[in-house]
């Protein structure tokens, strides 16, 4: 049995701010939460992060092609970018370079859409070396039925709606770039019945209403999508109340670093307050438990098998708010303790 006493936590579906807590666990699981009157650390505890789109073998592509288009780099049939993954041998540590770099700022779980079929499954799988946060949600063709989840490029993707339907049965998640640069049919995209869509910066305020009602999730990317000059209908998802996710997108040009995904997506709203802050933040824990289906019980209350993030708390002053100071990156990490 171990005992973390810690000034702050942030509990439970709603991400909760308790003071003065003592977080017991056991048996690798958090077995109790309680107010404690002893001396605690001066430390934040909170779920770790989920990073719920990455495209990691791209980080063997830095920076390259800074004045091409969108288009012109990802698309999945005579794209630059997968034509240069098919060129590179070595993308193994690559996916292992962004896991590394995930989990020293926070992040254990990463879903990594990988490109090239069965091919680029397998590179995920060695490149990984088993870490236990990666999920590689690949795309047809072949053998890609061991995947944690289906990662669609497109709606229209070959064969996407034969895996798609194997994906479901398996009990997997489905996941499919939507409306990233443009209109896409909101009929066809519900067919592959997504557990979570990519993007959906180009959806009226109605399809949104729709895929809440659905409980379809939408991972929103928004430092890559501004890289690549798209609009932001951030404002817009919050309002409707979509279940949101955040990801971190191409590694190649956005940094796989959810502190500055949420320092983007914060100063990005008009409104600016506690509950914001606070709603994002569940984006990148809580949120995720449902459409990423993740076998570990994210909120931190009883029974929580999570990894905990421990931020140290000392920059707060009276008065600070904790989730505003969390999503400026401003409070530095300390440790991440499985449980
Ligand atoms: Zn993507």
């Amino acid at each position: 049995m171990r005992s973390l006493r810690a000034k702050y936590a942030l509990l439970g579906e709603e991400l909760y701010l308790a003071e003065d807590v003592e977080i017991v666990i056991e048996g690798g699981k958090v077995v109790d939460v309680y107010e404690t009157s002893k001396h605690t650390q001066n430390v934040l505890v909170m779920p770790s992060l989920i990073n719920a789109h990455v495209h990691t073998a791209d980080y063997s592509l830095l920076e390259l092609w800074p004045e091409k288009g969108l288009e012109e780099i990802v698309d999945p049939r005579a794209g630059l970018k997968i034509r240069a993954l098919e060129q590179e041998e070595r993308l193994e540590r690559y996916v292992w370079e962004v896991i590394k770099i995930s989990y020293r700022r926070g992040t254990f779980a990463l879903a990594d859409f990988r490109e090239q079929g069965e091919k680029g499954l397998e590179i995920g799988l060695r490149g990984s070396k088993g870490f236990p946060g990666y999920l590689p949600f690949a795309r047809p063709p072949g053998n890609i039925w061991k995947a944690y989840g289906l990662g669609l490029p497109e709606m229209n993707y070959p064969q996407a709606f034969e895996y798609a339907k194997k994906f479901k049965e398996m009990n997997k998640p489905v996941a499919v770039h939507f409306a990233e640069n443009k209109e896409e049919d909101l009929e066809e995209l519900l067919k592959l019945e997504p557990d979570f869509v990519v993007h959906a910066n180009f959806v009226p305020k109605e399809w949104l209403e729709e895929l809440k009602r659905r409980n379809v999730a939408i991972a929103k990317c928004l430092r890559a999508n501004a890289w690549f000059k798209l609009p932001n209908n951030l404002e817009e998802v919050m309002e409707v109340g979509v279940k949101l996710l955040l990801g971190t997108d191409n590694a190649g040009w956005t940094e796989p670093d959810l502190w500055r995904e949420l320092e983007f997506a914060f100063l990005s709203l008009k409104e600016r307050d506690e509950e914001r802050a606070r709603e994002l933040l569940k984006a990148v824990t809580v949120n995720a438990q449902e459409p990423l289906k993740l076998p570990w019980k994210v909120p931190l209350e009883r029974g929580s098998n999570w990894p905990l993030l421990l931020l140290n708390s000392k920059p707060l002053r009276p008065g600070s708010s904790p989730y505003i100071a969390l999503v400026k990156g401003r409070l530095p990490i300390e440790s991440l303790v499985v449980p």
